[in-house]
């Protein structure tokens, strides 16, 4: 299995924006890096059994069945990411379901990923607002500041939690306003440390 790193953060805060930049730049030092988004992999299995049309409807879809989507995504991950060094997993440490907020990752899932690193991509709830809203392409749900606030202090909680259970560290990176390039940067020299730390090994 190869190292995979968790790379979260808040629906809408820029996760795909930044890590389809860094792995340009990792791939062009010659890493063996692979990029994998969960819900994605959710997503292939769920419209086969007729359960959703798009992804934005799989957070409202019965817990059971999200759980049953969430371990078969996590097994075929696992498969993957035997072909990689390291494994990039865009995915989420909490999903908003109608029941409230469940978790990402968990003991449903965890066992099938060798996490070797944990990444959290944040900005400020008024930018996130503002990506959510301009972001057509999506059916995003729309929180006020004060909620967004508080969904921030629930990540790095999760964050936390998390780092715990894996022993890895967790990396926070600022995707400010129009500098993604600068996160994805960011988000590359840590990737690049991770790197050396598996030569020393
Ligand atoms: P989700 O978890 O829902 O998939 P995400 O975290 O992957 O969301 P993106 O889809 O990458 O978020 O970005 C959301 C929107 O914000 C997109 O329209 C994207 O172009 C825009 N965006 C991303 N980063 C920045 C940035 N640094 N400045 C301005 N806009 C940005
Ligand atoms: P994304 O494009 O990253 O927003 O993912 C689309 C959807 O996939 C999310 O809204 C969730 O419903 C689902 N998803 C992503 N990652 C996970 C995960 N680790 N566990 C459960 N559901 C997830
Ligand atoms: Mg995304």
């Amino acid at each position: 299995m190869g190292a995979v790193v968790i790379v979260s953060g808040l629906p809408g805060v820029g996760k795909t924006t930044v890590v389809d930049k860094a792995i340009e730049m990792l791939r062009g030092e010659g890493f063996r890096v692979g990029i994998v988004n969960y819900g994605t992999v959710m997503l292939e299995t769920a419209k086969q059994l007729g359960w959703v049309e798009h992804r934005d409807e799989m957070r409202k879809l019965k817990v059971s069945q999200q759980l049953d989507l969430q371990k078969e995504a996590a097994k075929k991950i696992s498969e993957l990411s035997r072909e990689y060094d390291i494994l990039l997993v865009d995915t989420h440490l909490f999903i908003s379901t109608p029941r409230g907020k469940w978790p990402g990752l968990s003991v449903n899932n965890l066992d099938y990923l060798s996490i070797a690193q944990i990444i959290v991509v944040e900005a400020s709830p008024d930018e996130i607002l503002k990506r959510r809203m301009s972001d057509k392409s999506r059916y995003r749900d729309i929180a006020d500041v004060e909620s967004l606030r508080d969904d921030i202090v629930y990540n790095r909680m999760l964050a936390a939690s998390l780092s715990v259970q894996t022993s890895c560290p967790v990396a926070y990176i600022q995707n400010r306003e129009g500098r993604a390039d600068e996160a994805a940067r960011d988000l590359y020299s840590i990737l690049a440390r991770l790197v050396r730390d598996f030569e020393h090994t």
